[in-house]
């Protein structure tokens, strides 16, 4: 009877729904589908990665709202749209290793981390970095490589990267960021004065020349730097 007992607890256990699994559905149809965003795999992404999982105690309830939240040091998770956007924006492919510059919460990460091989992310707050390094190891994620510093300089020991994705505006494009970006792939980067009007930039690299558009004013935390 006990043995009955513990099997029916542990098939109940292994089959409960995944946490908050409906505002995850409705952020996705409203947020998401409605305001255009097809890319299949980003809204596989977002609809499995637990959002409320990587924002503060005090936040959580507000895990699944229309904006940014605030996550300490200064510092926000961007709003659901904007991480959407930027990652059907690179096209992330299965065998990609893609590049964040701006760990923060570390959501941005667990959506890219779903949906491609590797991610190598870089925070300049060393308390940030250490939460979301905790909170994704947490939740399972074994792909995601997060390391404390200046990513102004990008990441040089993996480089180069299918794809860039900076979260915190810079005034300019740092050139060592455009020089680790492989051959067809793409970056996503906010340019423009902190806490002031900043365009979001679509960059391609192709034989060594670059093109680049602005797909939509944004409004970014700024791009901090270290001292030289
Ligand atoms: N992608 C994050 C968004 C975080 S906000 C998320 O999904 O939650 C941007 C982050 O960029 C902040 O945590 C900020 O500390 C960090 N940042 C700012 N300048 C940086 C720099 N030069 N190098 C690395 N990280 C930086």
């Amino acid at each position: 009877m006990k043995t009955i007992l513990l099997l029916i607890t542990l098939a109940i256990s292994s089959t409960q729904e995944p946490e908050r699994q409906t505002e995850r559905d409705i952020m996705i149809n409203k947020q998401i589908i409605n305001r255009g965003i097809n890319h299949e795999a980003t809204i596989k992404a977002m609809r499995k990665v637990e959002r409320h999982k990587l924002v503060p105690e005090n936040q959580r309830a507000n895990a699944y709202a229309d904006s940014p939240l605030p996550i300490g040091y200064g510092q926000t998770i961007s709003q659901p749209y904007i991480v959407a956007y930027m990652t059907q924006a690179i096209d992330p492919q299965k065998d990609y290793k893609v590049l964040e510059i701006g760990t923060g919460s570390g959501y941005q990460a667990a959506v890219l981390a779903e949906i491609v091989k590797e991610v190598y992310s870089i925070e300049i707050v060393e308390e940030l970095g250490l939460r979301a390094k905790n909170d994704l190891k947490e939740m399972g994620y074994n792909n995601i490589h997060i390391r404390i510093g200046d990513g102004y300089q990008g990441w040089e020991e993996f480089a180069p990267y299918d794809a860039i994705i900076v979260t915190a505006a810079p005034d300019h494009i740092p050139k060592k960021l455009l020089e680790q970006l492989k051959d067809g792939g793409k970056m996503i980067i906010p340019i423009g004065q902190a806490f002031s009007h900043q365009q979001l930039m679509l960059i391609e690299k192709k034989d060594d020349k670059y093109t680049s558009k602005n797909v939509m004013g944004v409004r970014f935390v700024p791009f901090t730097r270290y001292p030289e």
